[in-house]
Order: structure tokens, then sequence, then C-alpha cells
């Protein structure tokens, strides 16, 4: 029988999935199956037809990995060697990244059902930042042994007897969980700094999409990690709830819903053991009337459409000036109606998502999976049974609108008039959904943006520099924007660090700060000889 084009984008992903780090845990420096030899689907979204069949392991699995990791640190050998000799280790994890970026971006194109290019522009940056981390073994280094510093304060600097020093301990075992919308990002992000620590680690991807992480295992064998430093266990919730429980986890990096940052803050609250919450967010774009109409809409599209509305950072809340917001509402209904569907991701590298080069998204692509296109529209049919005013889309595209592809499509969609207090103004959606508010002062402005209990990002567009300035520094977010032109809207870079306010999370990533979160502040006194002598 003769395949059609989408069916043999696939069948070519499909190649790429039969080797062994696809198909197993890894466990101790080996691949092994999962105990109870269970697997899970995951399924193409343009499409709806299977792409693999995946490991699930299960709280026996995390045990292993818990148990090999354990053993691992107690040998010390990882721990103990200079930060730099790990992280020119690591950096061959990141290069791995890099000379495979073709494989691993098609991967996720078919996983996550994200457009080639941007997949591989998310490649790139796995690799890009992991090597970033690398570079950072030596500030590492630099701060072991560091003679304490009184900050400036007075009365603070001990006294003459005593000799003290910081140094900067791994933590021991972590267990990394990670989110679906940009696995190797997310995964990689946790995985080279808690290596470069010294720690050893756990990687449980998740089971939405997260089959470009599975070969971080073999990235860490090719490496010469040591047996049992860095392991691999794919599963569902009930995987990380075990690693999350574990006494023999002393820290779990987490990324993904603020609901289950909260399970996970619970049970390591039990055992006070250390947490990083990377989680969900409702970031706001406040437009002032002084904007560019064309870069208000085209800034407005890429806030909430990039990676189909599927990412932490996606501005889902438009908060726009009075005077402004009927010929904004107008040309964004236009250009939102005019926007093709990506009907194979796997296949779009010359069109592709344009947002993170040029500002402009020209493509919808499905959404991850069925249970996430469910949860969605149950917003949309909640928002419509309340009444909520829909300037565009609010439902699933017809067949022939995305050639009959059977994939889990929604129209983006734009909600105006939304009250303060409504789903779809105070919760994340994770989709391709605006809810639209207006404001008239500079005070309103600020109030409109600080009003949900997320605060991950948010940006402010004006001609004034001033004032976009002025109202960012009002606004409650780990990372905020001030911008004329939507320039730099959702970027990111390595040096930065980021995290949430409220319930967007607790630490930060990125960065050397970023790097410190993997790391405890230990002071270390000594007498009767010189930290010299010792050094001898
Ligand atoms: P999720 O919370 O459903 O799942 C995340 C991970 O947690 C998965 O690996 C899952 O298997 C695991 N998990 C589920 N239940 C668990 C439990 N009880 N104990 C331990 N682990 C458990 O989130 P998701 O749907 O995978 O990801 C989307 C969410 O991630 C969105 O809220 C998004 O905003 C957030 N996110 C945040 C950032 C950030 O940097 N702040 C980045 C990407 C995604």
């Amino acid at each position: 029988m003769e395949l059609n084009t989408k069916t043999k984008s696939l069948a070519k992903v499909q190649t790429h999935l039969v080797a062994e780090c696809f198909n197993k845990l890894y466990i101790g420096g080996e691949f092994v199956d999962p105990i109870d030899g269970e697997k899970y689907p995951t399924y193409y979204p343009a499409t709806g037809e299977l792409l693999h069949e995946f490991p699930r392991g299960k709280a026996n699995d995390v045990e292993s990995a818990i148990a090999a990791a354990n053993a691992a640190w107690a040998e010390g050998t990882w721990a103990g060697m200079p930060a730099a000799s790990r992280a020119e280790i690591v950096a061959k994890m990141a290069q791995g990244i890099e000379d495979n970026l073709e494989m691993l971006a098609e991967i996720e194109a078919a996983d996550v059902g994200k457009p080639y290019r941007q997949a591989a522009k998310g490649m790139g940056g796995a690799a890009g930042e992991g090597k970033y981390w690398c570079s950072l073994g030596k500030a590492l280094d630099a701060e072991q042994d560091v003679p304490v510093n009184s900050g400036g304060g007075e009365g603070g600097v001990p006294p003459s007897e005593w000799n003290v020093v910081y140094r900067r301990d791994p933590i021991g075992v972590i267990g990394l969980i990670s989110a679906w919308n940009y696995p190797m990002n997310v995964a990689f992000r946790k995985v080279a700094p808690a290596l470069v620590a010294g720690n050893c680690a756990i990687l449980k991807p998740s089971e939405i999409a997260g089959l470009s992480c599975m070969f971080i295992g073999k990235l860490a064998q090719d490496a010469g990690i040591p047996p049992g430093v860095f392991n691999v266990v794919t599963g569902d919730g009930e995987a990380g709830a075990a690693l999350a429980a574990s006494p023999g986890v002393s820290m779990i990096s987490f990324t993904g819903s603020t609901l289950t940052g909260s399970k996970i803050m619970g049970a390591c609250a039990q055992k006070l053991s250390q947490v990083a919450l990377e989680l969900g967010g409702k970031s706001a774009l406040v437009v002032f009337d002084d904007t560019d109409l064309d870069k208000a809409v085209e800034t407005t599209m890429k806030g909430f459409l990039t990676n189909g509305g599927q990412i932490c950072t996606a501005h889902t809340r438009l908060i726009v000036q009075e005077s402004i917001k009927s010929p904004l509402l107008k040309k964004l209904k236009e250009e939102l109606e005019k926007l093709p569907f990506c009907t194979d991701p796997i296949t779009e590298k010359d069109r592709g998502d344009r947002a993170w080069e040029d500002g402009m998204t020209d493509v919808v692509q499905p959404i991850v999976c069925d249970s996430q296109h469910k949860k969605i529209m149950g917003f949309l049919h909640e928002a419509k049974r309340a009444g909520v005013e829909f300037l565009t889309g609010g439902n699933v595209p017809d067949a022939e609108t995305v050639g009959n592809s059977g994939g889990y499509f929604i129209q983006p969609t734009v909600l105006i008039n939304v009250e303060r207090d409504a789903d779809v103004w105070q919760k994340e959606v994770f989709g391709p959904v605006l809810s639209v508010r207006s404001f008239s002062t500079e005070q309103e402005a600020v109030l409109e943006a600080n009003s949900t209990a997320f605060g991950l990002a948010s940006t402010v567009m004006s001609a004034d520099p001033a004032k976009a300035m002025r109202v960012a520094n009002r606004i409650r977010a780990g990372a905020v924007y001030a911008t004329s032109n939507g320039e730099g809207l959702l970027a990111e870079h390595p040096a930065v660090s980021r995290g949430g306010f409220g319930c967007s999370g607790i630490g930060r990533e990125k960065g050397i700060i970023g790097l410190h979160e993997y790391t405890e502040l230990k002071s270390v006194n000594y007498t009767g000889f010189s930290l010299a002598d010792a050094k001898k």
C-alpha cells in the first residue's frame, strides 16, 4: 500500500526510535527493561497515529534507579572531581545533542507536534545552554574555599582567631521531573547543572512527550558518566510520585503544572528535602495606546500562539488600553483567521513557526495529545456556558481545513470582555486561547497585570520608555519584558536567571544562581593551621 506523505514522515521518525535508548530505561549505566514489562503509547498529534511505545517505569524501577544513584553517590568519585573536570564530560553530552540535532528535532516534532524548524531551534538552544552550564564548572571551582564576606554589614567580619571559608557542596541524589512542551530544553536545563555541580541524578521525563529525553541516557553513557551517576526512568505520575516521596532523594527539581508542583512540595515537606519548582503561568501583555498597532498585533500573536500556546510563559492575557482596543482586536481577528494549520510538523521545514526568528507566528500547530485537547476544549465549553464573548475561534476546525488529518487541532481563540474571576482569566489553559481585558490608566494596567495568583512572565508595550519600564517594574513576575516594538518577547538566555513569583514556582533556573540551586552552601571553620597547609 502506498503511504501518504504524513505517514511517510512518521515512518521516518519511527526508524530513529528503534534504537535501544528509546526502548529501555537507563539505570546504573545500562539500558534495562522495566521490571513489570509495561509500555506506554505516544501518538503523532497531527494525525493521532501511534508514534511509539516506550517503557513504563513504575515505583519499583524508580527504586532501582535511586539505589544505583545512591551507590554512585556513596562511592564518591563524581562528587570528588573538580567541577571543571565534570563539566568537560557533561560538555560531551551537550555536543551530542548538537551532533544529533536533526534526528532529535524530528523526534520532538513528531512527539509534541511542533513544527520542525521550531523543534530544531529549541534543540540548538538546549545544546548551547548545556555548553553554558559546562563553562561554569571553573566558576564553581573558584567558589570553593572562599573567605567569608561580611556583605558590607557592620560587625559582620568574624573575629581574627577564626578562619572560615565557604564551600558549595553537591546536594546528593536529585530527582529531575520534567514537562513535555519543550522536552529536551526543560530536561537538559536540569541535567547539566545538576551533574556539573557534582550530584547524582534520576531524570523522569513526561509521559506525554518525552522521547527525545530518553536519548540523554545514551549521551551520558557515551560521554563516560560513571554508572549510576545519571539515570533515566520513563513513566507517568506514579513514577514521579515515587521519586518525590523517596527518602533516598535529597532534592526534586520539577518543571510542570502548579497542581503537581504543590503535590511534590508536600511530599518533600514530609522529609524536609529541597525543592525547585518551575510551574505554570498566565502572563500578561499590557499594550498602551502609543504602541504601533501592527507590532502590537504581531506581539500578541507570538505571545499566545508560540508552540501552540503550550509554553509556560505564553502571554495569554491581553490587557489593552481602551482607546486602541477596537482597532487592535479588529486587526487581530483578521490576522488569526488567515493562519494556516500545520498538518505535518515533521516536514514543516520551510515554513514553520518563525516566532523565534522574526516575531511572526504563521502557522497553528496541533495540541500535543487527546487529553490536553479535551482539557482545553473543556475550558472553552465552560466559557461558552458562562456567556463569555468569543471574538474568534472557540472550536475544532472542520476536517477539510486541516486536510482531514485526524489531528488534535483547535482554532486560535480570543475571548473578550472577560470577567476578572473567570477561569479563562485566572487559570492556565495551555493552548491557543487568549483572554482580553482593557484599562484606562497606568494604575489600572498594573492592577490587571497582577490580578492572578501566577507570576512567571509579563510584557509591557509602549512607545514611552519611562512608562514601559515603570509599569514593568511594578509587575510581580520572575521575567518581565519592556518594549516599544515587541522585540525579544519570550527570549531567554542561559545566563539570565528566571523563575516564578507566587504560584509560578520556587527557586530560579539558569545563570550562576541556577547552578547554585543544585548546591548546598557550607561554611568550614579551620583553626590551628593555615588553608595553604591543608592544601599541601
Ligand atoms: P504535569 O504537572 O502534568 O507533569 C509534569 C511532570 O510531573 C510529568 O513528568 C509527570 O509525569 C509528573 N507527575 C505527574 N504527577 C506527579 C506526581 N504526583 N508526583 C510527581 N510527579 C508527577 O505538567 P505537564 O502537563 O507535563 O506540563 C505542562 C506544565 O508545565 C504547564 O503548567 C507549564 O506552564 C509548565 N511548565 C513550566 C515551565 C517553567 O519553566 N516554569 C516550563 C515548561 C512547562
